[in-house]
């Protein structure tokens, strides 16, 4: 028995089913506004070359304009200086992005607290229902709801913005207690829209870049996965030198 080939012939029957994690591309896709003096990210822009005209009779072709970091992707180490000697997205071990999944759903907690914080007793909670988490760390909190709207989406007031994330002391606790290839969250980053101002600032960045692990943001969909027995298959491009990656990333799950 061939494993690649059983695996394919489940792909084919139904038996695996492929939901999309990615969030559609575009010029509207939401992006990170960091407040001055810092610099920001492009939005996302496709540059048309041609489209079965005198530039090009038969064939349709874009320059893309876009960011390492512009809707669903991934964070490679280097991008924060915790990780500065770290792996760029380019030197990632491919086998290291396809993982099972645990998908912690706190959709119905950050729709009450748009700042809700996980905590590790809300982890060991989780836990104490579906085992130990492992491999992708995913967290749902429903913000994907939000994503066709960059104003919804960012969710600022004058105190900068209000979007869930993870506390200092549990993505420590994670990294440390529990073997994981990285954190995947539905926001515009994987640390909380005021994270910062937290202690330390950024942590989700600063804990995750240091231990050589990844962040995956802008995932939509995760109510379509199982707390457990998901496979995640996350790729970015192996940009030389890239700090991250526009990604797309599919979820295996048994219907
Ligand atoms: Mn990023």
């Amino acid at each position: 028995m061939s494993v690649l080939r059983d695996f394919a012939e489940q792909l084919g029957s139904g038996r695996i089913r492929v939901v999309d994690l990615t969030a559609p591309l575009r010029d509207s896709t939401p992006i990170l506004q960091l407040p001055p003096p810092f610099g920001n990210t492009v939005p996302f822009q496709l540059e048309e070359i041609s489209r079965y005209d005198d530039r090009g009779p038969a064939w349709y072709w874009n320059n893309i304009h876009t960011g390492e970091h512009t809707g669903t992707h991934l964070d490679a180490p280097v991008h924060w200086v915790t990780g500065k000697d770290g792996h760029s997205v380019a030197d990632i071990p491919p086998a290291e992005l396809i993982a099972p999944a645990s998908v912690l759903d706190f959709a119905g907690k950050a729709q009450a607290d748009p700042d809700f914080l996980l905590r590790v007793s809300d982890v060991e909670a989780w836990e104490a229902e579906h085992g130990t988490v492992g491999g992708w760390f995913l967290y749902r909190t429903g913000w994907d709801a939000r994503s066709g709207s960059q104003d919804a989406f960012l969710n600022a007031d004058e105190n900068g913005p209000h979007t869930p994330g993870i506390a200092a002391d549990c993505v420590a606790w994670l990294l440390a207690e529990r073997t994981i290839v990285g954190i995947g969250v539905e926001t515009v980053g994987t640390d909380a829209g005021a994270a910062h101002s937290s202690d330390p600032p950024f942590p989700c960045h600063g804990a995750l870049a240091g231990s050589g692990r990844y962040g995956l943001t802008q995932l939509q969909n995760l109510a379509e996965l199982p707390p457990t027995g998901a496979v995640v298959i996350a790729t970015g491009l192996p940009i030389v030198g890239g700090s991250g990656s526009p990604a797309r990333v599919l979820g295996l799950v048994e219907p």
